[in-house]
């Protein structure tokens, strides 16, 4: 029903009050019903229901009680002509379960191109996101994409030694981009990465989720401000187990991955260390262990422990492995409090208690934080940077940073001694700006 030609819609209903209301939803036969409909008054909407724009987008005023949580500001999605258009290369597991659904979760970023080698999963993957024939590349003739306007993001999600020709190739062609972790296989090859989006005058965003994730983020806030205290360590695990026959994965070759566990997930113990404090370690130590015999770790290891001490007198203390049951925790021990953080590193599911002694009691409180779509959040941030012409803030030099902790990790598990590192002046160093639509 409409309230066109004097009906009531349904909404409409709603906002009589009382029983009239109850009576007119409920009610019997025909007669109660009219006599329910004379008794109804049109309440005409206040600003309270109908909002305002403020900027060009909706707002609602807080109608909930001091009590409860306000609510978040309704999305404010991009029209399809504002949006920055991405290219995915790389259809593999991540692009397929993770990158791609979350671009409908984007508010600024659409799908405008793929890259495959594999014709046959190109073509079904661009049927199911509507992407034409025409915007499906193979990596031969992937430098056509400098003729495509549509591309101005191309998003490298191949394994990690392929990761410096495609962003140089990006980058060559003109277009900005976002490159999956580790960042490269070497501290010289990220460090040319960066000098090739330099010269060709192209953002360069390295996909450090978890620096876009919310509970980190809050974390990030309790470190910083100082409420609970000086930080003095952290423990960070991220460990899970490969198939018996994962030997004939690329994660195994050292060629193509560049290590074992600590590069694909121990990366993000270290990120999440440098990202929560800012500050950037100054001493490493670390041992690795892989089991003998087993072709999984004829190249790449299975097992690295290792330790940052930072400026601060701050100590993290990591472990990754693929040879242990899946595990993201962290804990971050305060002067005056413990955060824990169970599946910390996950896509979803992260939580954050903080342990502390209230009124002479230990009280464990648990923070709901609402979760936000990891990928659909980096998209954001890369598509703003691109409108606005702003660094990202897990730029090219943050990824440098984090190959040249990895070499000095493996440096000390190689040489059994602890490796000593240059300070960095100031925090964030290597860090853009912090992404304003993640602020407050
Ligand atoms: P994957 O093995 O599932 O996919 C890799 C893709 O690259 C496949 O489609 C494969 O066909 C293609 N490819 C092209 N040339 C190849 C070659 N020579 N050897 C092997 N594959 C080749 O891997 P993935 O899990 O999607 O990882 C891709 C990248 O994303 C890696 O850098 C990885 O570290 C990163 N990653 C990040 C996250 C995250 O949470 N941010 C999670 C998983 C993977």
């Amino acid at each position: 029903m409409t309230e066109a030609g004097g009906r009531w819609n349904r909404r409409g209903m709603l906002k009589l009050t009382g029983a009239g209301a109850g009576g007119l939803l409920l009610g019997g036969g025909a007669g109660a019903a009219a006599e329910g409909a004379e008794r109804r008054r049109y309440v005409p909407p206040s600003p309270v229901d109908t909002g305002r724009v403020e900027g060009g987008k909706v707002v609602f005023p807080e109608w909930r009680g001091p009590a409860d949580a306000p609510s978040a500001p309704p999305p404010a999605p991009l029209s399809d002509d504002q949006r920055v258009g991405f290219a995915i290369v790389g259809l593999g597991r991540l692009s397929l379960e993770e990158i791609l659904p979350a671009f409908a979760e984007s508010k600024q970023a659409k799908l405008t191109a793929l890259v495959s080698g594999t014709p046959d999963k190109l073509a079904a993957v661009a049927r199911q996101y509507g992407v034409p024939a025409s915007s499906c590349y193979d990596y031969a003739g992937f430098d056509r994409i400098r003729d495509d306007p549509a591309i101005q993001v191309v998003y490298v999600v191949l394994p990690n030694a392929m990761h410096r020709e495609y962003v140089e190739r990006a980058a060559a062609a003109g277009k900005h981009v976002l490159c999956e972790k580790p960042m490269a296989t070497s501290s010289a090859d990220a460090r040319a990465m960066v000098a090739a989006c330099d010269k060709a005058g192209v953002r360069l965003m390295i996909a450090y989720r978890i620096q876009y994730q919310p509970h980190n983020r809050r974390a990030q806030r309790f470190v910083r401000d100082g409420s609970l205290g000086r930080l003095v360590g952290m423990t960070a695990t991220n460990v899970q187990t490969v198939a018996a026959n994962g030997a004939e994965q690329w994660r195994h070759k050292q060629a193509l991955a560049g290590g074992g566990s600590l590069p694909d997930i121990g990366l993000y113990c270290l990120n999440t260390a440098r990202f929560l404090t800012g500050e950037e370690p100054v001493e490493v130590w670390a041992t690795q262990y892989s089991p003998p015999n087993d072709p999984r770790y004829a190249e790449v290891e299975e097992t690295v422990s290792f330790t940052l001490r930072f400026p601060s007198g701050f100590v993290a203390n990591c472990l990754t492995s693929y040879g242990a049951r899946d595990d993201k925790h962290q804990r971050l021990n305060f002067a005056d409090a413990t955060i824990d953080m169970p599946n910390a590193y996950s896509y979803t599911g992260q939580q954050l208690s903080v342990t502390r002694l209230e009124e002479g009691k230990t009280a464990r409180t648990e923070l709901v934080i609402p979760e936000t779509n990891q990928f659909a959040a980096e998209l954001d941030h890369m598509a703003g940077c691109v409108r606005e012409n702003r660094r990202p803030h897990t730029s090219g030099e943050e990824g440098v940073q984090d190959q040249l902790l990895m070499e000095a990790i493996y440096q000390s598990a190689r040489t059994g001694r602890p490796v000593k590192l240059d300070p960095v002046e100031g925090r964030d160093a290597f860090r853009g700006p912090p992404p304003p639509e993640l602020q407050g």
